[in-house]
């Protein structure tokens, strides 16, 4: 029983090597560092362009650097309210921040923890500017539904595809291409990585010319030293997109083995009683969920660890509506863009689902594109003695 689950932060479970020393150091040899002046970085770009069939990819430093750059298309003016779902990363969240809009929380699906559909139709107000859909754990979310629902109501739609890089819709598009804007992330834990990095695709010209300003101190380096808009240094170094480009020659590799070694252990354990399965279709397999609806996702991560398989119950330890940060001041001692929000409202709205999921019925178990059927094997024999015991 002492097989090792090889882990996203070593060498074993990633697919960092040789391809990427040679990028490094084909990027050092040139002397030249900077995006603004190198080639990679564009290449980089164009090769994103060319796999999402996107106008436009703009590379950045993170995937929180790619969702503030979608926020600023969505242009939201302070108090603006954008609607997401409490089950992400807080990178998602803290752009809207920064731009002085007022994130909303509607609740999700407990089959998979992506946005409910209905649920962001109620949450629609009279300041609502965007939806932000988060294809969780690499789960599709339901986007056309989304996308009906911005359209028919003049919203924008962001998708966040930092767990779902290849991620599958019905008919086999890209997550990611539905919205105006869709964002991916580099960061170490993510199917590929360059450390840390950042990318936005969309096909709209518009929005990628503000988005590229904005990335680099609204400049516009084609006209010479001067600013014509609000914005930060998010570029993205040669050295992360010189990585990059050689961790996305191996994308494809990596989501095809996670989806095969994820369809053996759905095949493995179906049929266990009081556990719930991922649907496969279009999954990318980020993490592989369950969900326990008799709520003993705890006990069956404690099992599951004392089995030497590396899971987590909840994902998070509390929803992010429920995160100590909307308990506070959000600059210096002012709570705006939140103070004229009231307590169970926007970011602190109750959200059932969302809460039962992350309190009581999610359970995660790592995933990894060098697990082996020995691998799965292991996670399905645990998880049939937890249920057996
Ligand atoms: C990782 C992640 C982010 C943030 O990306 P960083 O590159 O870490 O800034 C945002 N949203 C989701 C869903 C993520 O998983």
């Amino acid at each position: 029983m002492n097989l090792h689950f090889p882990s996203m932060a070593e060498p074993a479970g990633r697919t960092l090597g040789d391809e990427e020393v040679a990028a490094l150091e084909r990027v050092i040899r040139t002397g030249m560092l900077s995006s603004v002046w190198g080639t990679e970085t564009r290449a980089l770009e164009r090769e994103i362009g060319e796999l999402y069939g996107s106008r436009h990819a703009i590379a950045c430093s993170s995937g929180t650097a790619a969702l503030h750059l979608a926020v600023v298309a969505a242009a939201p003016n302070p108090g603006d309210e954008i609607i997401t779902t409490p089950i992400t990363d807080f990178g998602t969240v803290a752009p809207m921040l920064a731009q002085n809009a007022v994130p909303v929380f509607a609740d999700v699906d407990p089959s998979d923890g992506n946005l409910d559909p209905d649920a962001v139709a109620a949450a629609i107000g009279p300041r609502t500017r965007a939806i932000m859909a988060v294809h969780l754990f690499g789960a599709p979310a339901r986007v056309d539904e989304l996308r009906a629902l911005a359209d028919e109501h003049g919203l924008a739609l962001i998708e966040d595809c930092a767990q779902a890089w290849l991620a599958e819709l019905p008919g086999g598009r890209l997550a990611g291409t539905v919205g105006e804007v869709g964002t991916l992330s580099l960061q170490q834990w993510k199917h590929i990585t360059c450390g840390d990095g950042g990318l936005v695709i969309t096909d709209d010209d518009r929005l990628a010319r503000a988005m590229r300003l904005f990335a680099d101190k609204g400049w516009d380096r084609a006209v010479g030293r001067s600013h014509e808009s609000l914005g930060l240094n998010y570029r993205m170094t040669e050295l992360q997109a010189a990585v990059a480009r050689a961790q996305l020659a191996k994308l494809p590799g990596v989501v095809a083995s996670r989806r095969r070694s994820a369809g053996e252990l759905v095949k493995a354990i179906r049929g266990l009683d009081g556990i719930r399965l991922p649907r496969l279709d279009g999954h990318a397999w980020w993490l592989f969920p369950l969900v326990l609806p008799n709520g003993d996702a705890p006990e069956l991560a404690s099992h599951l660890q004392a089995s030497g398989i590396p899971a987590r119950a909840g994902y998070l330890r509390e929803p992010l509506n429920r995160a100590p940060v909307w308990d506070g001041p959000i600059y210096g001692e002012s709570r705006f863009p939140l103070d004229s929000v009231s307590a169970g409202e926007g970011p602190t709205a109750p959200c059932p689902e969302a809460e039962r999921l992350v309190d009581r019925t999610l359970l995660v178990i790592d995933w990894n594109e060098n697990y082996t059927d020995e691998h799965v094997r292991l996670i399905a024999e645990a998880l049939a003695a937890y249920r057996r015991h």
